[in-house]
Formats: structure tokens, C-alpha cells, sequence
């Protein structure tokens, strides 16, 4: 299975592009999808969160009341740590799992912190996903209805562009319209259904 690691940071694009990718039949596997999917009502995960915080760290519904859970390893760096050891390994896991069950001529890895965690051995090759900062800052705007600071923030926590743009094999500027953005797309899936066949 050939996969194709899709990053980029906050805004750039990577959820326009996967979408545009799956339109051409291609099988996205979202790390923010299966960070969520371990954690569903009654996981073994979640089980081990409420049993280690107490079943307040659950809804009346029982799912995992995430403000909760990010308010208190906010402040605290071991429970984050704890929750980080227990999660990580299976978020890792089940991504393998479902790589491997991809039938798609190349699978995409989309993961916003795909360059600073261990999924980058999973993958052949890394997309970039490209604009600006400013183009981040009011695209995001657009899309959440939040303020410039916290956009600015949540950059400043990722890896600066220039260190994402030199760990990538491909860059896909998406500083243009949506259809320049659909066709250089359509070219680079060209060129990975070659590359998974060699
Ligand atoms: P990410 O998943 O990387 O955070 P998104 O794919 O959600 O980014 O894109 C951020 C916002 O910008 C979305 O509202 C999306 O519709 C919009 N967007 C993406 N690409 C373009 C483009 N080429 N032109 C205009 N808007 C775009």
C-alpha cells in the first residue's frame, strides 16, 4: 500500500484538498477522525479515562466531555502525559489498522502533526499543503468566526512553515482559486497512482 502523508498548518487547506483527493476515489484516513473514533461511547479508552479522572470526565450521555478533559491537562503537564500515553498507541494502532485495510490505488494520511510525530515512518511521501500566514489568518477567521490572536497562537504552536516546507517531497500552493487548487490536485493523483504501481 503506497500512502501519501497530507499536512500543512491551521486554514492551509488540508481538509479542501483531502475532500478533493476523495472525490477522485481515493481513500483519506484522517488521524482527527480516528482520535475521536478511540474515545467513542463505551471504547476501552474511554473506559480508562473515566476509571482514572472519574465518570465527571463524562457527559450525562456518556461520551467524553472534551472541554473537560482539555481544561484539565491544560494545567496539568502529568495528567497530560498520562492521557497522551494512553491515547497515542492506539490512535497509532487503529490508523495502521485501517491503512492496511485501504483497497484505494494510494491511501492519503491526513494529519495536521504529521511531520512532528511518529506517523511520519507510516508514510512514502509528504504533501504540503501552502499559504501564507496571512491567508491562514483569514481563511481560518472565515471558517471558525475566531479572533486573529487565537489563530496567531495556535501557528505559533506548530512547526514554522519554512521547517514544514523542507520536510516536503510534494508542495501544493493553495494560495490561488479553489479550481487551480482541483486541478494541480488531479496531477498530483496522476503522478502517485504512477508512483504506487513502480
Ligand atoms: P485545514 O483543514 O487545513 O484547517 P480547510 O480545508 O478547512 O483547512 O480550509 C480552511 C478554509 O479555507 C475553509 O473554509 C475552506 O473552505 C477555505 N479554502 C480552502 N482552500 C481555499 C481556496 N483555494 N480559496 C478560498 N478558500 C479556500
Amino acid at each position: 500500500m503506497y500512502c501519501v502523508g497530507l499536512t500543512g498548518g491551521i486554514g492551509s487547506g488540508k481538509t479542501t484538498v483531502s475532500n478533493l483527493f476523495q472525490d477522485l476515489g481515493i481513500t483519506i484516513v484522517d488521524t482527527d477522525v480516528i482520535a475521536r473514533k478511540v474515545v467513542a461511547k463505551g471504547s476501552p479508552a474511554l473506559t480508562a479515562l473515566a476509571q482514572h479522572f472519574s465518570p465527571t470526565i463524562l457527559t450525562d450521555s456518556g461520551e467524553l466531555d472534551r472541554k473537560k478533559l482539555r481544561g484539565i491537562i491544560f494545567s496539568d503537564a502529568s495528567e497530560k502525559a498520562w492521557v497522551e500515553d494512553l491515547l497515542h498507541p492506539v490512535i497509532r494502532e487503529q490508523t495502521r489498522l485501517t491503512l492496511t485495510a485501504s483497497k484505494s490505488p494510494y491511501t492519503i494520511l491526513s494529519s495536521p502533526l504529521l511531520l512532528e510525530s511518529p506517523d511520519a515512518a507510516l508514510v512514502d511521501r509528504v504533501l504540503v499543503v501552502d499559504i501564507s500566514e496571512d491567508d491562514q489568518i483569514l481563511r481560518t477567521e472565515t471558517r471558525d468566526g475566531v479572533g486573529k490572536d487565537q489563530i496567531q497562537n495556535t501557528i505559533a504552536a506548530q512547526m514554522p512553515r519554512a521547517q514544514r516546507l523542507a520536510k516536503a517531497d510534494d508542495i501544493l500552493d493553495n494560495s490561488g482559486s479553489l479550481d487551480q487548487l482541483r486541478k494541480r490536485v488531479h496531477a498530483l493523483d496522476l503522478r502517485y497512482r504512477e508512483l504506487a504501481k513502480s
